[in-house]
């Protein structure tokens, strides 16, 4: 196809999905609109089949999280985790950002608009997709559930609603569904049973990843006003600035995802390599 015609395509989808996006108030203005802009664009430019995964990300965690979104269950979630509602810049990045990471890769070794299935990069590039996608449906669905979250690393141990590491049943389903949809919609474009069974695989390994990180090393505050534990600083209640009880301080919800999704992409990659 005439590469000017490619550019045009990309530029104008990319519009209408940032519209789309915009209207349902998922995306803050500008940060979280031009980071998304950028890593919609580059991703398109080095995949067109990667940049459906991420608009498959992208459209389906909007609806999501709109979804039952005055739930009491849910809203105790948000006002505990540093996550939902409109995301900014590094919220972008914390999402999309390992991605574009292996998007800038796939164009240095393949050019632009790589339509090669068989690319080691592109199936790092979409695992990291399927886990950020696992990650956001596993929060989405998990935060309806009616029995209380426990740790990952101790199934006997409670922890709040909303608190990194914790897990529950519905929780595990929604990750599942999540990375599935992904590998679903590349086994109908390649027919690639294989791929599509690591694309499932690890981007459900990267939520695990996630709420291991979440409980070993995501910063949490206490709020003195609220009396409350909180993964937010700023407080969303009260708006008190928190120092940490617990964790890395600079280690936030956005490096935790960042790091979950990219540690599964790069986990694809490498046993690509191998075999
Ligand atoms: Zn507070």
């Amino acid at each position: 196809m005439d590469i000017i015609f490619q550019v045009s395509m990309g530029v104008l989808l990319n519009l209408i999905i940032g519209g789309f996006a915009m209207q349902r108030r998922s995306l803050t203005y500008p940060s979280g609109f031009f980071a998304a802009a950028v890593v919609g664009f580059t991703i398109y430019l080095a995949s067109p089949l990667g940049w459906l995964s991420l608009m498959i990300f992208f459209v389906s965690s909007t609806i999501l999280t709109k979804f039952k979104s005055s739930d009491p269950h849910k809203t105790e979630v948000y006002t505990f985790a540093a996550k939902g509602g409109e995301r900014d810049g590094f919220q972008v990045f914390a999402n999309g950002g390992s991605s574009f990471i292996f998007a800038i890769f796939l164009i240095i070794s393949k050019g632009l608009f790589s339509y090669s299935f068989t690319s080691a990069l592109l199936l790092a590039l979409i695992t990291s997709i399927a886990a950020s996608t696992a990650d956001t449906w596993s929060t989405e669905i998990g935060s309806l559930s009616k029995s209380e979250p426990v740790s990952i690393l101790n199934p006997r141990k409670k922890v709040l609603r909303g608190e990194s590491g914790g897990v529950t049943i519905l929780g595990f389903f929604g990750a599942f569904l999540g990375s599935s949809i992904i590998a679903l919609s590349y086994l109908l474009i390649t027919f690639n049973w294989t791929q599509a069974f690591y694309i499932v695989s690890f981007g459900f390994l990267g939520s695990i990843i996630d709420s291991i990180l979440g409980i070993i090393a995501q910063v949490q505050y206490y709020c003195p006003t609220c009396e409350k534990y909180t993964e937010q600083s700023p407080h969303s209640r009260c708006g008190t600035i928190l120092k940490a009880s617990k964790g890395i301080p600079f280690v936030n919800n956005d490096v935790v995802n960042f790091l979950a999704s990219f540690l599964s992409g790069l986990m694809v990659y490498i046993l690509i390599l191998l075999l």
